[in-house]
């Protein structure tokens, strides 16, 4: 019996176990860190040996290969061991790849991956076909083979996903854009992450698909010595801008989530499912079922006439671009948190155009405060979420909206962007009443 060891006890880890374990390997989890209780459980439910809070590095000769999950990182000391006694490392989705057969359609990106993969997920599975959800956001690939193996399957794909593959090999795959992300995985060279991105090409052939974003910098300049074999369809503004127009009906299709990015998104979506031959009128009946995600450009109120949006899964700077322009109203907008570097040069121009007010949530406000002063005349500051939004109340006139895109991590104030999310929607339905 061959033996498999899981490095990393998460959502990645213990779908692969259990793939590992319904395949006939002898399986053993192993984690640096704690793992969480439900994970415990399942393994233990399944007779999956694990250990956590350290590695037993003396054991590692003795397994046959080792599945990495995305969290660790290439320096982590057990890989070096793995490394040096020659023990193949593959990633969680190069393993469930070995044992899928069905169609993959890959989604990439720094921004805008959970979206659209959502998206094509919905209008596939609203035209009914056999269809998962997965990857880098619920269950993990490996995961849904061990579960239910569908036909096709939509995967969200995070570059360190793609580190370790070696035959992976979607027949549509997505990059939607690249901006710095992630660089300390990087030796914070962009040209490092670009090429990690670059990877879900790969293993691509001709009778394959790569659609990208032709207006996207990084992207297009890659794109001048790409030497992938994929099918190329590029997605750029003039075929998008103006709308997505049906080939059925010669109208635009209608789409449920707004913005110019998420019109991007869609035209990505629309052209993977006329390459899986959906008909128009299938598309056209998902993009206008679609209902997002919480937490992305999410309406979450209208009080007095103020609209409140919540987007804290706007972590940076271009997420926040892409927000401000699909604004139609004077915005009063709450942003900050922890500064991941942010450069905010290139809001600018949309600041000057439409926000009337800024106000900072965040521990440390002095950035914002100085990035924003000689473009914004009314700035305030708080720690408290609550303040933040009877402010916004308070200084919106009818016709405003509040818009939450912090463009900065949460960790000063909140457990995360959900908790940050959630409280400020919390805080909007505590005014309603
Ligand atoms: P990801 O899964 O890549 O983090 P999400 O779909 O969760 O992406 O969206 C993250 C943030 O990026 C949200 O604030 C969303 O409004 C914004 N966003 C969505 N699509 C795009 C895009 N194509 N370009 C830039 N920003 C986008």
């Amino acid at each position: 019996m061959k033996k498999v060891v899981i490095i990393g006890g998460g959502e990645s880890g213990v779908g692969a176990a259990i793939l590992a374990q319904k395949l006939g390997f002898e399986v053993l989890v192993s984690d640096f860190g704690a793992m969480l209780e439900p994970f415990k459980k399942e393994l233990t439910d399944n007779n999956i040996p694990f250990e956590e809070k350290g590695h037993s590095f003396e054991k590692m000769a003795s397994y046959d290969i080792a599945v990495k999950s995305p969290g660790v990182p290439d320096h982590a000391p057990v890989l070096q061991i793995l490394k040096q006694n020659d023990i193949k490392i593959i990633s969680e989705i190069e393993f469930g790849f070995l044992y899928y057969s069905g169609k993959i359609l890959a989604v990439t990106g720094s921004n805008g991956k959970t979206t659209t993969s959502g998206l094509l997920y919905h209008v596939l599975k609203i035209a009914g076909k056999s269809v998962a959800l997965g990857g880098n956001y619920g269950r993990s690939f490996a995961r849904i083979i061990a579960e239910d193996a569908p036909d096709m399957m939509v995967l969200e794909i995070s570059s360190f996903q793609l580190d370790d593959i070696d035959t992976f090999k979607p027949f549509v795959s997505i990059l939607l854009n690249i901006t710095p992300d992630h660089l300390d995985r990087y030796d914070y060279k962009m040209a490092n992450y670009v090429n990690s991105k670059f990877r879900i090409t790969l293993n691509q052939s001709q009778s394959d698909y790569f659609i990208y974003n032709g207006d996207d910098v990084e992207v297009s300049n890659k794109m001048m010595s790409f030497t992938g074999k994929p099918t190329q369809i590029v997605i750029s503004k003039d075929k998008y801008m103006n709308g997505i127009v049906s080939k059925e009906t010669g109208r635009n299709f209608e789409i449920s989530i707004k913005g110019n990015h998420n019109l991007f998104n869609a035209a990505c979506v629309v052209e993977a499912c006329r390459l899986l031959n959906l008909s128009e009128s299938q598309i056209s009946s998902g993009l206008s079922s679609f209902v997002n995600l919480p937490h992305r450009l999410e309406p979450c109120g209208l009080i007095n006439g103020v609209e409140f949006i919540n987007d804290s899964k706007a972590t940076n700077v271009d997420s926040v671009y892409y927000a401000l322009d699909a604004m139609t109203k004077p915005v009063i907008w709450i942003a900050g948190g922890t500064d991941k570097g942010n450069d905010y040069t290139v809001l600018f121009p949309l600041i000057k155009d439409r926000v009337k007010i800024l106000i900072c949530l965040g521990l440390d406000n002095e950035k914002l405060k100085d990035s924003f002063k000689p473009h914004i005349t009314a700035i305030y500051e708080t720690t408290k979420v609550s303040e933040a939004v009877e402010t916004g109340l308070k200084l919106g006139v009818p016709g405003d909206v509040v818009l939450l895109s912090p463009a900065c991590a949460s960790f000063d104030l909140f457990k995360n962007y959900l908790d940050r999310g959630d409280q400020f929607k919390k805080c909007v339905e505590m005014l309603m009443v």
